[in-house]
């Protein structure tokens, strides 16, 4: 158990022992809660050394589309810890999402979001709900490959890699059996996407294996993500390709509460960041009166990241009976529930006050010191598996007719290799044997093939063809098999 000590004397940035962190005060509300954390945080005994950066509105607008300077990543590659702000990301002209651009830089494959319902004390349709959702955090759509290929159609390009599943399916199950957790699940799309989310789903039951002490399940991400919203207490951990997690981490922490009082933790092998999972939220802003727990959440997960588990657990139990005491921002202030319409700085000075004081009708929390975290286990080295070409997808841009009309025209630019076998228009298949109910749009998937090996000259020979005839094509797919094993999708319908 770490022992609830008041601490003494709040520690100087100077201080010999502390640990180098970077700080980001960001936008919007960013400064006043940041400053407000910090201060309970030293006021709790943490020992941190911070060094200030510049990120967001200001870099932005200096001309910087990446929302941060050079010199602020040495800051953050030699620290390796970022306490960040939320900032504003301003709209169009080609500016690019910050927290993207760090975690995916940085690597930061695991976004961690706890969602608690601190029922009776805030206000929540779930009282029990305490869920965390780990989203992998640097692929999937995420990846922002994106053309516009044809007049009408535009492509965003979804990989998921065996390692990336493999690195935040295992981080999933060992931050379940670190923190005493019970169950994992997963939601994927992989009766649709039988390939990318189908790797996803199949990982998930590879790694589930290692961990027998814990529970697992798989769900459809459409009926998990309804059941979640119904009946959250019936989850755990749910671990989650990008774009699912991304969405369904907000929705939790709403239906806990309110977005205002989570935090989240970005991890990756050498590099950390913690942030609120709210935005900079600029309606509210320069008033004095934003809620700092999320903030603060986020600056215990960083503590406990760090080893300084007594300050994060003074901190947390402390947060807890302020929120239980009633003393609440006006966010989540209710006249049934509150006492007191605490303003950011009157907030934090309650939390301070009950430094060492812990919840009575809430659970306290007591972090303990990890012997050994490991945040990812080395992924073993696969034998690469044999990849054979058969055949070739190649998308054009036709606005000509009816896909009959584009077959007959197609067909003579086949070869003996690669004679024209199939047709799909948005994945349907519209030839042979199409239906004149299907709508077409100017993107059309042509697939040549006929179940030998081919070689790339055969490919280009094919595409010489297709040129010459006069065809617009827009990008082509090998389609290969692995250790014979298909690599690529059938068409719809096919
Ligand atoms: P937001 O989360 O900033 O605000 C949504 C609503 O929640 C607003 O009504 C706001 O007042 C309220 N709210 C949010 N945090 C609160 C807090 N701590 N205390 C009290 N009320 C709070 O979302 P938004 O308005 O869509 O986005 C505003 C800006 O933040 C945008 O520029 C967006 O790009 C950016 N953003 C940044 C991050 C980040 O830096 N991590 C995340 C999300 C959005």
């Amino acid at each position: 158990m770490a022992t609830l000590t008041t601490p003494t004397t709040p520690l100087e940035s100077t201080n010999a022992c502390a640990t180098a962190v970077t700080v980001a005060h960001g936008d919007g509300i960013g400064p006043e809660i940041m400053q407000a954390s910090l201060r309970i945080l030293r006021e709790a005994g943490a020992k941190l050394d911070v060094e200030t950066i510049e990120i967001g509105e200001a870099v932005y607008r200096r001309g910087v589309s990446s929302g941060i300077e050079t010199s602020s990543w040495d800051s953050l590659r030699r620290t390796g810890v970022f306490y960040k702000a939320p900032i504003t990301t301003p709209q169009g002209g080609g500016f690019k999402s910050l927290n993207v651009t760090v975690r995916k830089t940085l690597g930061l494959f695991a976004n961690i979001r706890p969602t608690v319902a601190y029922h009776p004390f805030v206000r929540t349709r779930h009282p029990g709900m305490d869920v965390v959702i780990v989203r992998e955090n640097e692929e999937d759509v995420y990846a922002g490959i994106e053309h516009r290929q044809t007049d009408q159609v535009y492509q965003c390009l979804k990989l998921i890699s065996r390692p990336g599943s493999e690195k935040i399916i295992w981080y999933a199950f060992d931050y379940a059996r670190r923190n005493g957790r019970k169950k994992v699940s997963c939601f994927t799309k992989d009766n649709i996407m039988k390939m990318t989310d189908g790797l996803f789903h199949k990982v998930f039951d590879e790694i589930a294996a290692e961990f027998p002490d814990l529970e697992h399940e798989h769900r459809i991400v459409d009926i998990g993500a309804a059941q979640l919203a119904d009946r959250p207490t019936d989850f755990d951990v749910i671990v989650m390709p990008n774009l699912y997690g991304d969405i369904l981490s907000d929705v939790a922490a709403q239906i806990a509460g309110s977005v205002g009082l989570a935090g989240s933790a970005n991890i990756g092998d050498r590099i950390a960041m913690f942030e609120a999972i709210h935005g900079s939220a600029p309606d509210i802003a320069n008033k004095g009166v934003a809620n700092p727990s999320g903030l603060l959440h986020a600056g215990v997960m960083m503590l406990v990241h760090l080893g300084q588990c007594e300050a994060a657990t003074l901190v947390h139990n402390a947060l807890l009976r302020t929120l239980e005491d009633g003393i609440h921002t006006a966010d989540v202030f209710d006249v049934a529930q509150s006492t007191q319409k605490a303003t950011t700085e009157e907030f934090a000075r309650a939390v301070i006050t009950r430094l060492g004081q812990r919840p009575e009708q809430l659970r306290p929390v007591s972090y303990q010191p990890v012997a050994h975290q490991q945040a990812t286990r080395m992924i073993a080295r696969r034998e690469p598996e044999v990849k054979e070409i058969v055949g070739v997808d190649v998308f054009l841009q036709w606005t000509g007719g009816a896909p009959d009309e584009l077959a007959t025209k197609l067909i003579s630019t086949g070869t003996a290799k690669l004679p024209l076998t199939m047709i799909t228009n948005r994945g349907v298949k519209v030839w042979p044997q199409g239906f004149p109910e299907t709508f077409c749009t100017d993107h059309w998937r042509c697939r040549f093939q006929n179940g030998t090996v081919i070689s790339h000259r055969d490919i280009l020979e094919l595409l010489e063809r297709v040129t010459a005839s006069g065809f617009d094509f827009i990008k082509t797919e090998n389609l290969c098999t692995f250790n014979g094993k298909l690599g690529y999708s059938m068409g719809q319908g096919q």
